[in-house]
């Protein structure tokens, strides 16, 4: 039996980074390990090369500039000369016209009489009428951006993105999103041009010469033979927190997904075995297409439900020297292909009306065994790589 001190699940951005800052605080490689399943380390934020150039297998990655901490951490890997700046430029399809992201800032796009149609429900919306707001996510969208924008875009995206009944996602993760302002929508109309702020990925870093994986890819080599990939956890012993009969940790950090736990130990406790059958996940394919579009866009959402999928990512557009663009699109909606594909099983963690309540209870049990849940999966968290960077930093400085 080898005796670890952390032992970290997942070397996706949490568990790398997790590692990278136990380091920094001193702590030696010999007490760090990190198993991952994978032959390389990044997790959903890994690249490979397909018909000559990069492509983010997880699906489009960029990467947010508005955490200070987080840049100048991930410049120690991939340093700030190897990263290209762009102002976000991304669309969505729609009435076969190609409208700014996002939508209720930017109807002035539109035809006057699709902007009036926009306008006239806009002004009924519930939240510009000031009525309560409610729980159900159909309800919301509607009573938030009026019933037009709701119908033509919200709802229809959102049944592609998430292939499940809107009702079932509760609405406590859209609470960023500001109010659409009547007043403001009909200024921009009149004037031409857009209101509000500048939505996630305003500005956004991508490597010059490489896809988004290799900042994860240097991480995971920089921690030598504390990372071990192409492992698989096979068993757990929850109450001496021994893995695979061969590590034994003072304390275990999961990033995996915890349905995983259900097959690598019979310790789980019925009422935490029931709450992690009820979070659900969402699973993504992303498929490559090697011909060119003419347009300036970084990326386009398409909420047409008669075609598969739900984004383009315009690779020619912010990798260099390639050709080509990919698709995101739900498994569940996806067609037979034959050209490259790849399906990421776990992709987007389901903001469910009752997942607060159920990853709550998972977590206290888990921290109860000294396992502390982390990352996208550990917390069941709709987090960017930049948010699992930055919890990652400051969950290290608890222990
Ligand atoms: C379609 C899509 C688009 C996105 N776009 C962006 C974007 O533009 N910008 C951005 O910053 N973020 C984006 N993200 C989010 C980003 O991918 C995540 O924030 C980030 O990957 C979270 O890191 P993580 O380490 O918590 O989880 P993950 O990246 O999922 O890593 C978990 C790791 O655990 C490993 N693992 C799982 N099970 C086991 C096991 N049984 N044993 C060992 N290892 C295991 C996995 O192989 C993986 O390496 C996007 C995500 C998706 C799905």
């Amino acid at each position: 039996m080898k005796k670890i001190k952390y032992l970290i699940i997942g070397a996706g951005p949490s568990g790398l980074t997790l590692a990278h800052s136990l380091l920094n605080r001193g702590i030696s490689l010999s007490q760090i390990l990190v198993l991952e399943k994978e032959n390389v380390a990044g997790g959903l934020c890994r690249s490979e090369i397909v018909d000559g150039g990069p492509i983010d297998i997880g699906g489009g990655h960029f990467l947010d500039v508005k955490h200070k901490d987080v840049l100048e951490f991930l410049f120690r890997f991939l340093p700030q000369n190897e990263w290209i700046r762009y102002d976000r430029v991304s669309k969505i399809n729609l009435h076969d016209q190609m409208i700014d992201h996002p939508l209720e800032s930017n109807l002035w796009q539109f035809s006057i009489d699709t902007q009036v149609d926009y306008l006239e429900s806009i002004a009924q919306a519930g939240c510009v009428q000031g009525a309560d707001k409610p729980e159900a996510f159909a309800d919301w969208c509607r009573w938030k951006f009026g019933s037009r924008v709701a119908d033509d875009y919200m709802l229809p995206y959102n049944r592609k993105i998430w292939s499940m009944d809107p009702n079932l996602l509760g609405t406590y993760w859209l609470y960023k999103l500001p109010n659409v302002s009547f007043r403001e929508t009909l200024q921009s109309c009149l004037q031409g041009k857009p209101y509000g702020s500048l939505p996630a990925h305003g500005v956004f870093l991508y490597p010059k010469k490489y896809g988004y994986g290799e900042v994860w890819r240097r991480m995971g080599e920089a921690l030598g033979s504390s990372l071990k990939t192409k492992t698989t956890i096979e068993s757990v012993d929850i109450e001496k927190r021994i893995i695979n009969k061969t590590w034994e940790a003072d304390y275990i950090f999961n990033s995996a997904p915890w349905e995983s736990w259900l097959k690598w130990t019979l310790q789980i406790p019925s009422d935490i075995e029931d709450e992690i059958r009820k979070l659900y996940k969402v699973s993504i394919d992303v498929d490559y297409k090697s011909e060119n579009l003419e347009t300036k866009a970084h990326w386009i959402y398409e909420p047409d439900e008669s075609i598969p999928h739900h984004r383009k990512l315009i690779r020619s557009n912010f990798v260099s020297n390639s050709r080509g663009y990919w698709t995101e699109t739900n498994s569940a909606r996806s067609n037979n292909t034959s050209e490259w594909r790849h399906r990421n099983e776990f992709a987007y963690p389901v903001n469910t009306i009752n997942k607060r309540d159920s990853i709550s209870k998972i977590l206290d049990w888990a921290k109860s065994k000294k396992i502390i849940g982390f990352g996208r999966w550990g917390t069941w968290e709709h987090m960017n790589s930049d948010i699992a960077v930055k919890s990652a930093l400051e969950l290290s400085m608890n222990f």
